[in-house]
């Protein structure tokens, strides 16, 4: 293309041009492309706008393209822009709209000058062709309070006022036409007097006026801001629309309106949005009137909205996606102004998109594609509405912010004290417990309320790691408390609040708020989000989806979200039962006694075992190794002497004694529950096919014990040599298991604990101090990763590969894992239903990528 053509008219672009044209021009040109009525017009492309950046004015080549386009939009309107004198017989004087529009939609930029063109020449001849002086001046006044605002920088407001004041103590219709030279002088004085410069009256000076206010507005400080945090490119660029003005304030019947192609909040179906009789589009949008619904309109104007109804559906068909429209009626005739995306809730979301899959609109691909997993997350589980927490933060109820240590958002009483929480959560109320530091001896406790604050400790703490074995939201290290639990009070800083107050604990932003937040009700069964999932459950048939749990309740709930299996740590099962404190007593009162006697531990294990085995019914079990060292463990029990104790405890399989005892354990669980399939029990660290060799023989010394059900072993890769070994491993393996944390944890040599919160690496990288997000799977030694499962895929026939995602791990690692060649996926459980969804993204992508390999000549 032609690289000094900066305007374009709706029908040259290309409306899939987003880069260029903008999302507005662009859909400009679509619409025009469809044959809906739109007020004629073009865009200036971004690249005009590069141009401007790059040299602080309008290009040459520019100035001249408007003219010529401007001349064209005055034949199409019969009408003229330019230039005093006469206007041809019958018309009224062409103005104009110049609106921004940047390839992304961005807040914090210029947006849009209305009624441009208007001066008090022109304004005493659109008086004349409209009938109504009072008309023409509201058109002078609206221009001069959006032009003095947005381009000069001027208090558009007060301009306005001054001018609306003037009118009122006119008397517009005896006034002639010196009516709209006092007008404008007296806005213009305005302008003067604060910033010390004037609206220009010359039409074409008024334009390119605009034009460049919106390309300086690119590099506004606030829109800079904008675009670093959220990725979005400096040198895009912004287009801009210069469009002939339609009038919703023109005879009747005239009105503006916004529609949507469903109901953006449930989703429902049917054109749905408001109208405003009588009004301008900006009114509608700004909320300054109050419109009728667009069902009430279409009683009234019944074959305009039934006309206008078709067109939209049919641009929803196109676009396989809801449709957010502008539109304005001026003396009866309907004209389209903006199509774009509809923003919507996420249950509206999911709704939609199983609604278009259903209409056949959609194909699965795009469906799915449409869904994303915190939309997901939002339908999932219950959450504070948005508005609610903003509201709450303005109101200076945000008491302290602490470390985030286990997601969610959970409301209830403050209880200092976890007898008191097990008592009053008794009585069915929802207890917040609230302590300086939690210990074992606030289990009972912890399991009794609804959500867990601590005044000290960080993301590995006593309160941390349990209450995400629990599942409880949790904040944790708020040390601007100061708890007391004997007064039955805490403190923030000088104010005193009572046990019993009302707390609202958001787990994920790490924030605790004074009052009740209310809580949304997930859809118990969102018929959309079941539909959604059933076509990616289908597309990824050949996976199975193991939840992670420590309760049998947890068990039920998770194969009640499609689970295909459940995933056990036995560290979880201590931890949660408290068992773990009675283990650490043991294994640090027999360093005194100079022996090893664990046997108590293997029917504690067996004990909370069983249950899970008995909920999970026959669907397959993977239950992961103790790992006294390095985890969860390590915040309860006494490393130093354990490791005086036992030295081989470090090692993988260096004591025996506790990796036997864990098989025993669950071979005696699985005995006692016959209808269950055989368990599968994992070692971690594992790298050498002799230490698998080991731990096989163990579990071979176990399956000749009478009474006890057989087990399977195998190894849990977490550690570069392990990748090194893995088709070794895997020669001797059914399933050869990785750990995406650890693995992960291992390329950075971060501590682990930088990975189970968001917040720190967000920081770290938003601070521009990593080039890449570790979290993402695309550095070299993840693909070295990889590379081991697509030889063990490959290499080794009859070997499947098992993975461990870490808590909410990126979708796009869990797609890189698929790749790569895992069928089987051990995730929490609130990362299950997401883990679906991108699974399924994941398989129909690898199948249309196989297709398009298979369809492809044959090369040379
Ligand atoms: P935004 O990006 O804020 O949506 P728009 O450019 O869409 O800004 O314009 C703001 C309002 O002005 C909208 O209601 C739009 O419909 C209306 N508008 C813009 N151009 C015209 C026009 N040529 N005629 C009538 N109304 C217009
Ligand atoms: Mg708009």
């Amino acid at each position: 293309m032609d690289s000094s053509k900066f305007v374009f008219s709706f029908d040259e672009a290309d409306p899939s041009d987003l880069i260029l044209f903008g999302g507005k021009g662009a859909g400009l040109a679509e619409l025009v492309a469809e044959g809906c009525p739109v007020p004629p017009g073009f865009i200036i492309s971004t690249a005009a706008c590069r141009e401007f950046v790059r040299a602080g004015a309008l290009p040459e080549a520019l100035l001249s393209q408007i003219e010529t386009y401007i001349g064209l939009l005055e034949d199409a309107a019969s009408s003229r822009f330019r230039g005093a004198g006469e206007l041809p017989e019958g018309s009224a004087p062409l103005l104009v709209s110049v609106r921004s529009g940047a390839p992304v939609s961005m807040p914090g930029m210029m947006d849009t000058v209305l009624n441009l063109g208007i001066n008090p020449e022109r304004a005493a001849a659109l008086a004349e062709a409209s009938g109504s002086v009072r008309f023409a001046a509201e058109v002078m006044i609206r221009f001069h309070r959006m032009y003095s605002e947005i381009v000069l920088g001027a208090d558009g407001d007060d301009i306005a006022e001054q001018g609306s004041d003037f009118l009122a103590g006119a008397d517009p219709d005896g006034a002639g036409s010196s009516l709209f030279e006092r007008l404008w002088s007296v806005m213009s004085d305005a302008e003067i007097a604060e910033v010390g410069a004037a609206v220009p009256v010359d039409p074409m000076d008024q334009v390119r006026g605009a034009i460049a206010a919106v390309f300086r507005s690119w590099n506004t400080r606030r829109a800079v801001t904008y675009r670093r945090l959220n990725g979005i490119a400096d040198s895009l660029g912004t287009a801009v629309v210069v469009q002939a003005m339609v009038f919703g304030n023109l005879g009747s019947p005239s009105g503006s309106g916004v529609a949507f192609t469903r109901n953006p909040t449930t989703g429902a179906p049917g054109l749905y949005g408001e109208y405003l009789e009588g009004g301008q589009g900006e009114e509608v949008v700004a909320g300054t009137r109050t419109p009728e619904p667009l069902a009430e309109a279409a009683q009234r104007l019944p074959s305009l909205f039934e006309d206008f109804e078709r067109m939209a559906l049919e641009l929803e068909r196109r676009r396989k996606d809801v449709l957010d429209l502008e539109f304005t009626v001026e003396r009866g005739r309907l004209y389209l102004l903006q199509v774009r995306s509809a923003k919507r809730t996420p249950s509206a979301s999911v709704r939609i998109a199983a609604d278009l899959m259903a209409e056949g609109v959609a194909s699965p691909t795009e469906a799915l594609s449409a869904v994303t997993p915190s939309q997901i997350r939002d339908v999932e589980r219950p959450r504070f509405a948005p508005a609610a927490v903003a509201d709450a933060r303005a109101a200076g109820r945000l008491l302290v912010r602490g470390i985030a240590a286990s997601v969610g958002h959970a409301h209830g009483i403050a209880v200092l004290d976890p007898d008191r929480a097990e008592a009053i959560a008794a009585e069915g109320e929802n207890v917040i417990l609230l302590r300086e530091t939690t210990s074992p001896f606030d289990l009972h406790g912890m399991i009794a309320s609804t959500g867990i604050v601590t005044a000290r400790g960080g993301a590995t703490s006593h309160a941390a790691v349990v209450a995400r074995a629990l599942g409880r939201p949790a904040v944790v290290g708020c040390s601007e408390f100061g708890i007391d639990p004997d007064g039955r009070s805490f403190t923030i800083g000088s104010s005193r609040f009572a046990e019993g107050t009302s707390l609202s604990v958001d787990g994920a932003a790490g924030e605790v708020f004074e009052g009740i937040l209310p809580l949304s009700q997930p859809a118990a069964s969102n018929t959309g989000l079941s539909e959604v999932l059933k076509v990616a459950r289908r597309a990824a048939g050949d996976c199975r989806i193991l939840g992670l749990c420590t309760t049998p309740e947890q068990v039920s709930e998770t194969r009640a979200r499609g689970a295909d299996g459940v995933a056990i740590r036995l560290i979880d099962l201590l931890v949660a039962s408290g068992a773990i404190e009675r283990l650490a007593r043991e294994l640090t009162a027999q360093r005194h006694r100079g022996r090893v006697d664990l046997s108590p531990l293997e029917a504690v294990l067996s004990d909370l075992l069983l249950p899970m085995f008995r909920a999970a019914g026959g669907t397959p079990i993977v239950v992961r190794s103790l790992d006294l060292i390095d985890g969860d463990a390590g915040e309860f029990l006494d490393l130093e002497s354990l490791i005086v104790a036992h030295p081989g405890v470090g090692l993988p399989v260096g004591f025996g004694e506790l990796i036997r005892l864990q098989i025993a354990a669950v071979a005696q669980a699985a005995g006692q529950n016959r209808a269950m399939s055989v368990p599968y029990f994992v070692v971690r660290h594992i790298a050498d096919p002799r230490e698998l060799a080991m731990v096989k023989e163990l579990a071979g010394e176990q399956a000749s014990r009478q009474g006890t059900g057989s087990v399977e072993v195998g190894a849990l890769v977490s550690t570069p040599l392990g990748v090194e070994k893995a088709v070794d491993l895997a020669r001797s393996s059914r399933v050869l298991w990785f750990d995406s944390h650890r693995l992960m944890v291992s390329s950075s040599g971060y501590p682990s604990v930088v990975f189970t919160s968001a917040e720190p690496l967000d920081d770290y990288l938003r601070s521009n101090r990593l080039a890449q997000d570790p979290r993402l799977g695309r550095d070299e030694w993840q693909q070295r990763v990889f590379a081991a499962l697509t030889a063990v895929r490959v290499g080794v026939a009859g070997c499947q590969i098992g993975v461990r995602m870490a808590r909410s791990h990126s979708p796009e690692l869990l797609r890189a894992y698929y790749r790569a060649g895992a069928r089987i996926f051990v995730t929490e459980p609130e990362d299950l239903r997401v883990a679906i969804l991108e699974l399924g993204k994941a398989a129909l992508q690898q199948a249309s990528d196989g297709e398009a390999f298979a369809a492809a000549p044959a090369g040379p």
